[in-house]
């Protein structure tokens, strides 16, 4: 009975964390928002170069790489700025990608779970500012490995 009580306990303590997760969620969306508005800038960009060499070539004119290097520029900025809302974003939901796959890993993991590249340390993330959160996540974390420690001792107790 013990068992269940501690998970029902864990649970609420997830859920606990769930609501103090709300203002996360809200700068989540703020951030996705940021991040299609660049999206959409990036493909007017690749429109107008579209039409700048298309008019060109139409003209039987020299496509002038000045202006087309000026406008791919403007691309690989937002570009970088997108990628950097994106690790925004993983490091808010205390996630980030495997530095060799992509793949989605823990915050705090060490090597990834897929190709198992071991991964840098992310002191550079800037996410630890509130030490009892990280207590909390770690906690809830735990209800996944009570589920598969109880799955393992019934196969070892029958
Ligand atoms: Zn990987």
């Amino acid at each position: 009975m013990e068992f269940f009580n501690k998970l029902g306990k864990k649970a609420s303590e997830a859920y606990q964390a769930t609501k103090e997760k709300a203002s996360d969620i809200s700068e989540e969306i703020k951030i996705k928002n940021k991040i299609n508005n660049l999206e959409e800038k990036v493909y007017e960009i690749y429109a107008e170069i579209g039409e700048k060499v298309y008019n060109e070539i139409k003209d039987g004119k020299d496509v002038s790489k000045e202006e087309i290097s000026g406008k791919c520029e403007e691309i690989s900025s937002k570009k970088d700025e997108m990628s950097r809302l994106h690790a925004q974003l993983l490091t808010l939901k205390k996630m980030k990608k495997c530095v060799n796959c992509g793949e989605k890993l823990d915050i705090d993991a060490e090597f990834c779970s897929k190709c198992g590249t071991k991964q840098p340390k992310t002191e550079n993330v800037e996410v630890q500012e509130n030490p009892e959160e990280g207590t909390k996540d770690a906690e809830v974390i735990e209800i996944n490995d009570v589920e598969e420690n109880k799955k393992d001792s019934n196969e070892e107790n029958k």
